[in-house]
């Protein structure tokens, strides 16, 4: 890949980075929430046209952009390389010259990171267009926080298709790893995260007179011990669940029953199968517990994201890449991770990948976890980020696999 070229991908890289690191702090200053990222489109598709990226489409569901980089040697696969536009409602705790200037509104995540990054692989691409067939599609999509978010709804207005995209790619900072480490794994990555609330129906009364009453909130205590019971006792053991009942809601005063109790939680699977068995079991154990104790129950379970499923194929190529950014050594399994993502959707649409970046670095006090008041990272990840994604696109372009035309050797 790039090998007419005498500069190399990191030459050009360490040229752009303060201007990456200008745009991170520009953004991290103006911090903007779900579908509210007008300013961050804005600088985005201005940004993208003037670099000369091709079909710059702004207002996809509502604040999203994407933009064409066409490879010079003519037709070839689409890929799609995607970041996440939006922030969160966090009062910024850091001290720092870039700190928030939209109090209560923070980039606690590194979304701001993500975006320049995209922008700074945009411009290494677009350099090298000469280099490569096909096409670079740029997707910056806005409420990644804020399920159902802005992934399902860009893609139902079509970014995957004109031109049909091949692969998708993804990248997210990650303070739990120190920089300089590029995490992933193939296969369910992070978790599918749903909600569901079970409204339990009794019959108040006087709390001295509990034989004239159906008491929610002792159902309720039944209810959420048998809970316990799922993950240990329905999950296949070898799989990875959660069920946290964090909301249960009931009475006003000591010496009276309620009427009603209400109990709220999230359920967080990596497969099809155990997102079905738990939306499942949950209500027919609420139900037959609240059924046998004299009370009725409305039972609501609301899917959010689904897992993020990194293709085998894929997520190979990308650790073969990172390899060469960070050294073998610094490419590490990740763990599942229980957190959710919406790049699942593009994934459930193509095969492709979602790595980690780590961007921790004890020794500058950049230690605080994502959404925490004092997030902030190493901009330093900021170059290996934009250095595996550009190889990864690269290469996925470059090479055979994955396109059906394995024959032709591998050229990279
Ligand atoms: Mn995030």
């Amino acid at each position: 890949m790039a090998q007419a070229k005498t500069r190399t991908l990191r030459d050009d890289i360490d040229e752009i980075l303060p201007g990456v690191v200008a745009d991170r702090r520009d953004l991290h200053q103006h911090p903007e929430l779900a579908f509210q990222e007008v300013r961050t489109a804005g600088i985005v598709a201005d940004r993208l046209r003037a670099l000369g990226v091709e079909d710059v489409r702004t207002g996809i569901a509502q604040t999203g952009v994407t933009g064409l980089i066409r490879g010079a040697q003519g037709d070839g696969k689409t890929v799609l390389l995607r970041a996440d536009m939006d922030a969160l409602p966090i009062l910024e705790e850091n001290e720092v010259d870039y700190v928030s200037q939209n109090p209560g509104v923070m980039h606690a995540c590194g979304h701001d990171a993500h975006t320049a990054m995209l922008l700074g692989v945009t411009r290494l691409l677009l350099d090298r267009r000469d280099d490569f067939a096909g096409t670079v599609k740029v997707l910056f999509q806005p409420a990644e926080e804020s399920p159902p978010g802005g992934a399902k709804p860009m893609i139902e207005a079509g970014v995957l298709e004109d031109p049909p995209v091949d692969a998708v790619f993804g990248i997210h900072v990650a303070q739990e790893h120190p920089v300089g480490e590029i995490r992933l794994r193939p296969g369910p990555a992070m978790a599918a995260a749903d909600r569901f609330t079970i409204r339990i129906r009794g019959k108040g009364g006087h709390g001295a007179r509990p034989q004239s009453t159906i008491d929610p909130i002792v159902i309720g205590a039944h209810i959420v011990t048998a809970l316990q019971t799922l993950v240990s006792r329905s999950v296949d053991p070898t799989e990875e669940a959660v069920v946290t009942v964090g909301v249960f809601k009931a009475g006003e005063a000591f010496n009276v029953i309620p009427d009603t109790a209400e109990l709220g939680g999230t359920v967080r699977t990596f497969t099809p199968e155990n997102r079905d068995l738990l939306e499942e079991r949950i209500g027919t154990l609420a139900r037959g517990i609240a059924q046998a104790m004299g009370a009725e129950i409305d039972y609501a379970y609301t899917r959010g994201y689904p897992a993020t499923v990194n293709d085998s194929e894929m997520t190979e190529l990308v650790r073969e890449e990172a390899a060469k950014v960070v050294g073998a050594d610094h490419v590490v399994e990740s763990p599942l991770i229980m957190g959710a993502e919406d790049f699942s959707y593009f994934l459930e649409a193509r095969p492709g990948a979602f790595w980690f970046v780590g961007s921790k670095n004890p020794e500058r006090g950049l230690v605080w976890g994502h959404h925490h008041p004092k997030f902030d990272l190493d901009e330093a990840a900021m170059a290996i980020g934009m250095e595996s994604m550009a190889s990864v696109a690269l290469r996925y372009l470059s090479d055979e696999a994955g396109d059906g035309r394995r024959e032709a050797a591998d050229r990279v």
